[in-house]
């Protein structure tokens, strides 16, 4: 069970790392004091009013009861949610995913605090847009309820079913990111990409089970407490919350430096999920060390049968091909794909991003990081990782693209991953080696449970850097409104 942790860190337990491995940080010598740029700055509010950032985080309170037989859930979900913003605001826009496909989503009832009914919200394919019945100031909380009915479609992916699988993801009205330039980051759904911004929140979920074979597993976006059949999950300072079913999982864990690294696999794949753990450690340990201690307590790994890998706060998944086709060692897609999703955990989870907008501040942050990781703990395999993840698709195309201008999931990936790989290899060699890595740690540092932008990692590296970058960001980026 999770540890309560402060409002004001997005940890849990910051395990202590042993110095046993070959990475040695830079001396933190280029920042003299590890100021925000400005762009980071909130405006001033007034002194009248709580400072933001020592609000209480939004909070969701879920209590569900998911039926196995009829692949439904009735849930109750509680929010209470703080202003953190410096203006009043006017409505909660909250993004309903599970809406997108008709008689998958049944709103039953919206209250406010004092139980009076909301009869004023609109609901769309994808939110609901409720009104407040006055402004709320900066600093002030609103606190309502949503009562509905999820019916889980037969699909692959992060919301469905399968003949073998059961997966819950983006499964609740949430409230996204709130930028006081943009308003609710919502964005619509493309064909390649990923489109929703989490905001961070403290989670509680109450989970009852109906109709569950003996069988069953279930595995979690963080450590559950069981009494009977109801599950009880807590997860602070989280962009999401996620679960995933099947009487076909064989459970496998381990235990390191005090995270619990658990994976899920189809039975038929235990060895390649034991091999998965030991990436998932490896990168655990080799990351906490080069970026920012990992702040949570546990990392599980899901294998599904949709395409390629998704990460969520906490939990990933990862495609059965990757297992199936699995030759038992680091040179392969199993290894450089579970050190990729274990790197969105701080690349995603906790520096967050628009992934609609600037896709490439955390896919091109993880595909690097892999190389990182076999530079580091597999350096004979470096050359031919290079080949396999980039140079074998001649990667070519501006860095910094919105999801919106690729039609096909190819040219996405080259442009936005995998020559964004090629930009921070190259802005590596141009800043050196201190530089880069200061600006990786100090970008973690100062945006841990925050939203960045491009301009905010690009701001750390000026500062940081003994040379001009503009030469090197002029080749890859091209200029944004
Ligand atoms: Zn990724």
């Amino acid at each position: 069970m999770l540890q309560p942790a402060p409002h004001d860190t997005l940890g849990v337990s910051t395990p202590t790392l042993p110095s046993s491995v070959p990475w040695q940080p830079p001396q933190a010598t280029a920042l003299s004091s590890p100021t925000a740029p400005a762009s980071a700055t909130p405006p001033a509010t007034p002194s009248s009013t709580p400072t933001p950032h020592h609000l209480p985080t939004t909070q969701y309170d879920i209590k569900a009861k998911i039926d196995y037989k009829t692949l439904s859930l009735e849930v109750n979900e509680a929010v209470i949610f703080s202003n953190k913003n410096p203006l009043p605001l006017e409505n909660l826009l909250f993004v309903v995913e599970a809406n997108q496909k008709p008689g998958m989503f049944t709103l039953n009832a919206l209250h406010w605090e004092d139980d009076t009914s909301i009869n004023t919200f609109t609901l769309t394919e994808d939110t609901i847009l409720v009104p407040l019945k006055q402004a709320l100031p900066p600093g002030r909380t609103a606190t309502l309820a949503i009562s509905y009915t999820l019916k889980l479609p037969q699909r692959q992916g992060t919301l469905g079913y399968t003949s073998r699988q059961i997966n819950i993801a983006d499964w609740y009205p949430v409230l996204p990111a709130y930028s006081p330039q943009s308003g609710w980051l919502v964005h619509p759904p493309h064909l390649v990409g990923e489109h929703l911004v989490y905001d961070i929140a403290d989670y509680s979920v109450e989970l009852q089970l109906i109709n569950f074979p003996s069988e069953t597993v279930i595995a979690a976006s963080t450590p559950c407490e069981r009494v009977g059949n109801t599950l009880t999950f807590f997860a602070q300072q989280a962009r999401n919350f996620t679960l995933s079913i099947s009487s076909e999982y064989k459970k496998l864990s381990r235990n390191e430096n005090g995270v619990l690294l658990s994976a899920y696999v189809f039975s038929e794949h235990e060895q390649a999920g034991i091999n998965a753990l030991n990436y998932m450690a490896d990168a655990i340990t080799l990351f906490s060390e080069m970026f920012h201690p990992y702040p949570r307590n546990s990392l599980t790994l899901v294998e599904w049968q949709n395409q390629d890998g998704m990460e969520y706060d906490g939990l990933f998944f990862l495609n059965w091909n990757y297992f199936e086709y699995a030759p038992g060692g680091a040179r392969s897609g199993l290894a450089s794909m579970v050190v990729h999703e274990t790197a969105h955990q701080w690349w995603y989870a906790l520096v967050g991003n628009d992934p609609a907008v600037e896709p490439w501040l955390d896919e091109a942050l993880c595909t690097y990081s892999e190389k990182l990781f076999y530079e580091q703990r597999y350096p004979e395999l470096l050359s031919w990782w290079w080949d396999y993840r980039i140079h074998h698709y001649k990667p070519e195309g501006a860095v910094n693209k919105t999801i919106y201008e690729f039609a096909a999931y190819r040219p996405y990936v080259n442009a936005t991953y995998l020559r964004g790989a090629l930009f921070l290899e190259d802005l590596r060699n141009v800043m050196g080696e201190e530089a880069f890595f200061n600006l990786l740690s100090e970008y973690a540092k100062q945006y841990q449970g925050k939203l960045a932008k491009s301009q905010d990692f690009f701001d750390i590296a000026a500062e940081i850097s003994p040379v001009s970058l503009s030469e090197l960001t002029n080749r890859y980026f091209i200029p944004t409104p």
